[in-house]
């Protein structure tokens, strides 16, 4: 494990931790394996490859089958071609011997010569005959015919229209042979720049047909033939028509070939086609010609003496349209398919680009700018993808800042809590130091009264703070909990800021402000609100009001009903707060600018705890301040609810005031502290209070003051309670009611200061409320 990890330098810092770690949380560095080659080219270059084969592949269908279509019919065209060109030659050559052969066939018929011949063969020849003969022969010269000449039966020329051929034996001559049985077509012959045939025919007996008295022999000129034959049209460069016949093991040319006019005849085997048309059999092949050249060739029979004629052109050249059908055919596929591949190339990048995209995108977002977005560039998959993409680097950014301003709000706190620590220990010291100065004070004070009572009373005062500093702590803490414990009932708001301003009531003269309250007198407004925690609220509030305003300066509370809610308003005319501390100053530990003139230290928990009551008793509060000396006002605003019936309410000191049961009370306590803040909360239930500091004092007052209420501590300095008590009733004050208020309470102190002449005996800290009320309705009086 700590191998991977420490040939891995991030994970270094971490080390210890990762050493408790289960194996299973270990990072392992994912090696990254080398991608074959294939996954390495790029996506679009893959899509534009199996389009491409897919394309090429139907091209090539299409190609291999449109050129077999095309060939077979291009085949059969160029065959049918040859057929029919073969075939019209065919009868042309026929048309043309047949005539030829009838003419010389008539031409035997003719008495004359018959006579002639017969006259011949039995001696003498008649004059008249033999130039009546010649005069024939001579007739019979009209194209194409070029010679006529008579043998008689032994093969010797009698007559001819040439002298020179007179008396020349053609025993030899196949004409003569042939001819002595039937009409013969000799073979064509090149002549002084033509073509001639030798036809011959049998002069026969005219009752005996199997008689022969000799050979016409007809010499025609044949060029037209040979021409017609031979004729290139619709035969091409290589095209040719050969007339032939079988002569043993070859195959002798009628005429020579066009291209090759020197041969003749060839072997049987090197003219297959003509072969077979010299046989009688009709065909068309494909096969190499006798110079070995590879040949289509329609072959016909004549139908006369062995002939056969063969009509053929070179391969290459007859299928030379399919072969450029073909090419074509190949173009347009390579064209095609070039289309294709760019059209593949085009579309394959709109696919790949918006993923090129969004991977360049994710690398910047890997690499930590997070500001960058994917062009949306359609409303497809493509386009919903790019958008979610952005939305999700969006909801990185906006985590991001959330996670930033986390952690700067906890930055902030963590400085507050050290703050609030150096702030907690000075805060603590001050209280300490002050009890402190006061044990030492105590020790050394011996006899001296004043002094051991002022130590007691620094020690007093200072505890309570100190209590106070706690109490506000755990409130705090508590609240964090979710442990505070709300005991609501309907209080009155005004009765709630009352009590409030009194338990401020000495800080506040202390600081000699003018604090202005505007009740709504009338319309009483009541809260759900757990009494002790709303006084709590406006304690607070007060507090700081007195604390952050310098002395002698203004306050004012204000409490009013608007629609459903009460609101509250404590303003000052004190330092003010900053606009940057504004938005902070609910904050726990959240404090002022130091450099401000702090009146009293202070922890920041108080208004963070303000907000927490207020809001737990579903209200809001809310500070504002015009800057750094012009004052600052709270405003607290919290739901109320009608005036209740049924429940018994303490009544507001406005009422009572209205009852008439005004009182003059005397106060008497050596506690500065207990006789002003009790005067006050006396004075503000309507009753006049006059104040005394020790027993000498009270006795003179008394007297001055006249009063129909005695509030006396017992621990005086000089003359203690009781004397002072047992004075009074006897100076004047018989019936009076006189409370004593002690810290001592226990059943023997009750006894001994009714005795010294009370009537009520109070244990500090007094029940304000249950003094009142007994102030009120004192029976004692009856009054
Ligand atoms: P503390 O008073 O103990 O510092 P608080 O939570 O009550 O804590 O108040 C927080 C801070 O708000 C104070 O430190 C002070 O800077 C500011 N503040 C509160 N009330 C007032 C006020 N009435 N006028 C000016 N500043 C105030």
């Amino acid at each position: 494990m700590s191998d991977s990890i420490a040939n891995h330098p991030a994970a270094e810092p971490s080390l210890a931790a990762l050493d408790d770690a289960p194996a299973a949380t270990v990072l392992e560095p994912h090696p990254i394996p080398p991608r074959p080659w294939h996954r390495r080219i790029p996506l679009v270059f893959k899509l534009t490859l199996l389009v491409g084969v897919t394309l090429a592949f139907l091209v090539a269908v299409m190609v291999v089958a449109n050129g077999i279509f095309w060939q077979n019919v291009l085949r059969k065209t160029v065959d049918n071609h040859l057929i029919s060109v073969a075939s019209s030659r065919r009868d042309m050559v026929k048309a043309q011997v047949v005539q030829l052969r009838q003419r010389s066939e008539l031409n035997t018929d003719r008495g004359e010569l018959r006579g002639f011949l017969y006259e011949l063969a039995n001696g003498e020849a008649s004059r008249e005959n033999r130039e009546g003969s010649q005069q024939t022969l001579d007739r019979m010269l009209v194209k194409p015919v070029i010679g006529v000449s008579l043998a008689d039966s032994s093969g010797r020329v009698v007559l001819s229209t040439s002298p020179a051929m007179v008396g020349r034996d053609v025993t030899s001559y196949a004409s003569f042979k042939a001819g002595l049985s039937d009409t013969y077509f000799g073979m064509p012959q090149r002549d002084k720049g033509r073509y001639v045939a030798m036809i011959s025919a049998p002069v026969r007996a005219r009752t005996a047909p199997h008689r022969v008295y000799g050979v016409l022999l007809v010499m025609n000129d044949i060029s037209e033939l040979a021409k017609a034959l031979r004729d290139p049209t619709g035969l091409g460069e290589t095209g040719d028509a050969i007339l032939g016949l079988r002569e043993g093991p070859q195959i002798r040319f009628l005429f020579p070939p066009r291209n090759s006019p020197k041969v003749s005849a060839v072997p049987v085997d090197a003219a297959p086609a003509l072969k077979a048309a010299a046989e009688g059999r009709e065909v068309l092949m494909k096969v190499p010609d006798y110079r070995g050249v590879p040949v289509v060739a329609a072959g016909q029979p004549i139908g006369y003496g062995g002939w056969g004629l063969v009509v053929k052109m070179d391969a290459k050249e007859a299928y030379l349209p399919i072969l450029r059908v073909v090419q074509l055919e190949v173009l347009a596929g390579i064209v095609i398919m070039a289309m294709g591949l760019v059209a593949a190339y085009v579309l394959a990048r709109r696919f790949t680009r918006p993923l090129r995209e969004l991977t360049q995108a994710a690398s910047r977002i890997t690499e930590g700018d997070y500001e960058t977005a994917v062009p949306i560039k359609s409303t497809d998959e493509f386009g919903t993808l790019s958008a979610n993409f952005n939305e999700m680097t969006t909801a990185i950014r906006t985590r991001r800042a959330e996670r930033d301003q986390a952690e700067e709000a906890l930055r902030n706190a963590d400085r507050r809590k050290d703050e609030f620590l150096a702030m907690l220990g000075h805060e603590l010291r001050n209280p300490l130091s002050a009890i402190a100065n006061a044990v030492r004070l105590w020790s050394v004070a011996g006899d001296d009264h004043g002094a051991t009572e002022l130590a007691r009373s620094v020690i007093e005062r200072q505890t309570g703070n100190l209590s106070r500093l706690v109490d506000d702590l755990l409130d705090v803490a508590r609240i964090t909990a979710g442990k505070i414990d709300l005991r609501k009932h309907p209080v009155d708001v005004s009765e709630a800021i009352l009590r409030a301003v009194e338990a401020a009531r000495p800080f506040l003269d202390e600081r000699r402000h003018e604090l202005s309250l505007a009740l709504d007198s009338d319309a009483r407004i009541f809260v759900n609100a757990d009494p002790t925690r709303l006084e709590q609220i406006i304690t607070n509030l007060l507090t700081n009001a007195i604390k952050y305003t310098r002395k002698g300066g203004e306050l004012h509370i204000d409490a009013r009903q608007e629609g459903h809610e009460a609101v509250i308003i404590v303003s000052d005319t004190g330092i003010g707060i900053t606009p940057r501390m504004l938005p902070h100053i609910f904050e726990l530990f959240a404090q002022g600018d130091r450099s401000l003139d702090r009146a009293t230290g202070g922890l920041g928990i108080g208004l963070n705890l303000c907000r927490q009551l207020v809001e737990l008793h579903g209200g809001t509060i809310f500070a504002s301040s015009e800057g750094v000396g012009r004052g600052s006002t709270f405003t607290v605003r919290m739901p109320t609810i009608s005036v209740p019936e049924s429940t018994v309410l303490p009544q507001s000191p406005a009422h009572r005031e209205s009852t008439g049961r005004q009182r003059r009370i005397l106060l008497v306590d050596d506690n500065q502290d207990t006789v002003v803040s009790l005067a006050r909360l006396l004075s503000l239930r309507g009753h006049e209070v006059a104040t005394a500091f020790d027993g000498v004092a009270a006795l003179k007052i008394a007297q001055e003051f006249q009063p129909d209420f005695l509030l006396l501590d017992i621990g005086l300095p000089g003359l203690d309670g009781y004397e002072v008590a047992r004075r009074l009733r006897a100076g004047g004050f018989a019936r009076t009611p006189i409370v004593a208020i002690s810290g001592y309470a226990q059943e023997g102190d009750r006894i001994r200061s009714r005795e010294a002449g009370f009537n009520y005996h109070f244990a500090k800290p007094v029940d304000f409320e249950a003094l009142a009320d007994l102030i009120l309705e004192d029976p004692i009086t009856g009054d």
